[in-house]
């Protein structure tokens, strides 16, 4: 991973890394952004460290996540529609995760495990021959160039895109009894949104919003309330405010456990 982010990079500067010679990841970020605020560039004061893309949408402690802002630029309505939510929205648009790369490094070795008849071959191929049928670059065109097909004489327009729903909570401190206790937390006042069903609605459910043209999966409840997303993990609102949708302005579609599904077009699944 270090090699994909500097080419150059050898020997001994693998052991020096982001944060070589910082004691912490807050004083590295500190001393990069030169105690300045990079929202109002005033240097001093009381200096936070936040988030580019926030923690909630995945944002991780990494150094090129972490930005020098002051306690006066720091507020909640900076993150919900000022300077801080654009540049979520900036760096989240060119933001490259090697989450993927690190997936199939391990995923290749399982594959090749289980089907040895298997055959390798290099992106920089694929592209070639996806290029000589005319596909734009995406995962679907790769996988039709891979495929071996001489000739296309039909091009779909839309595609049907599969994801599987996340099956267990995974945080520790719900699933481990808490000191003195024989069974887990799950039932715990703090966990009231931990629920898999409210209101004759279901966690995952396929449902439309009333009077709107917008349909999404329920990936959480909030008492009345519920949020909704789409295949692509991005909330469906009624509001610019808020990201809750009220579950009477609710009308489900399907039952889902395991799977949603999405009908998407030649322009979602393009990478650029
Ligand atoms: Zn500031």
């Amino acid at each position: 991973m270090q090699k994909m982010k500097n080419p150059n990079i050898k020997g001994e500067g693998y052991q020096q890394g982001d944060l070589y010679g910082y004691q912490t990841v807050k004083q590295f970020v500190l001393a990069r952004d030169n105690y300045t605020c990079q929202a109002c560039k005033k240097k001093g004061g009381k200096l936070k460290i936040h988030h580019l893309i926030y923690r909630s949408l995945g944002g991780t402690n990494t150094v090129d996540n972490l930005i020098t802002v002051c306690s006066e630029c720091h507020t909640t309505k900076n993150h919900q529609t000022g300077i801080l939510a654009k540049w979520c929205q900036d760096k989240k648009q060119v933001h490259k995760s090697y989450k993927g790369a690190t997936f199939m490094n391990i995923l290749r070795r399982r594959l090749f495990t289980a089907f040895p008849q298997a055959k390798f071959q290099y992106g920089a191929w694929t592209t070639l021959q996806r290029a000589d049928l005319g596909l734009a670059k995406s995962h679907y065109n790769d996988a039709v160039a891979i495929s071996g097909i001489k000739q296309i004489k039909v091009k779909p327009t839309r595609i049907v895109m599969f994801k599987q729903f996340r099956k267990k909570k995974r945080s520790l401190h719900e699933a481990t009894a808490r000191k003195g206790r024989k069974t887990t937390n799950v039932m715990s006042k703090r966990n009231a949104k931990n629920t898999k069903y409210a209101k004759g609605f279901w966690l995952n459910d396929y449902v439309k919003i009333k009077d709107s043209r917008s349909k999404g999966y329920i990936s959480g409840f909030s008492k009345a309330t519920c949020y909704i997303k789409d295949i692509f993990e991005n909330y469906l609102t009624v509001s610019p405010k808020y990201k809750q949708v009220a579950l009477s302005k609710l009308v489900r579609i399907t039952h889902n456990n395991n799977w949603s599904r999405q009908e998407i077009n030649e322009k979602n699944y393009q990478m650029y």
